[in-house]
């Protein structure tokens, strides 16, 4: 295969070489991409086929196992709960966010998740209700809170932002 991912360097700590790295596993999502490995590159179809493997894989490492998980902040956050299950320590795994800006949001009155946020006002997935995105992130969710935008004042929103 030579369609092994590169990592941008500058996502990584200074002492740490990508092409030293025992394995890369990286999602090709297509259906026809069964579970292999080359030369430490690993394929996976989707992200549940990478993320369940690495569970059971990571259930039977020894201690010294660095763990790097790069993509989009749904995929990391999902791999930090993997890790911590695991009983690897926060020094132990590292995140890194890579691709567009967004957010998945929590909605704060009936928990729906709604992904691929870009913006400071959303329409919640699950219950309709205009959310305004907060700042305050939840690691057991993956996920920003989405407050009822107009709460304060009924009817009055907030302006429409990108998030940065
Ligand atoms: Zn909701």
């Amino acid at each position: 295969m030579t369609d092994k991912p590169t990592l941008d360097p500058s996502c990584l700590r200074p002492e740490t070489d990508p092409d030293t790295f025992d394995e890369v596993w990286v999602v090709h999502g297509g259906s026809t991409i069964l579970p292999q490995q080359h030369n430490g590159l690993r394929s996976f179809r989707s992200v549940s086929q990478l993320t369940e493997t690495l569970a059971g894989r990571l259930a039977h490492e020894q201690m010294g196992l660095r763990l790097y998980a790069a993509g989009s902040e749904d995929f990391i956050w999902k791999t930090a709960r993997i890790a911590e299950q695991a009983g690897l320590s926060r020094d132990e795994y590292s995140l890194f966010k890579l691709g567009p800006l967004t957010r998945t949001v929590m909605c704060a009155h009936c928990h729906t998740l709604t992904r691929n946020i870009s913006m400071t006002l959303i329409t919640c997935d699950g219950c309709g209700a205009t959310l305004e995105v907060r700042d305050h992130f939840s690691r057991l969710h993956g996920a920003y809170l989405g407050v009822q935008a107009d709460a304060e004042t009924p009817g009055i929103l907030p302006t429409v932002e990108a998030l940065t």
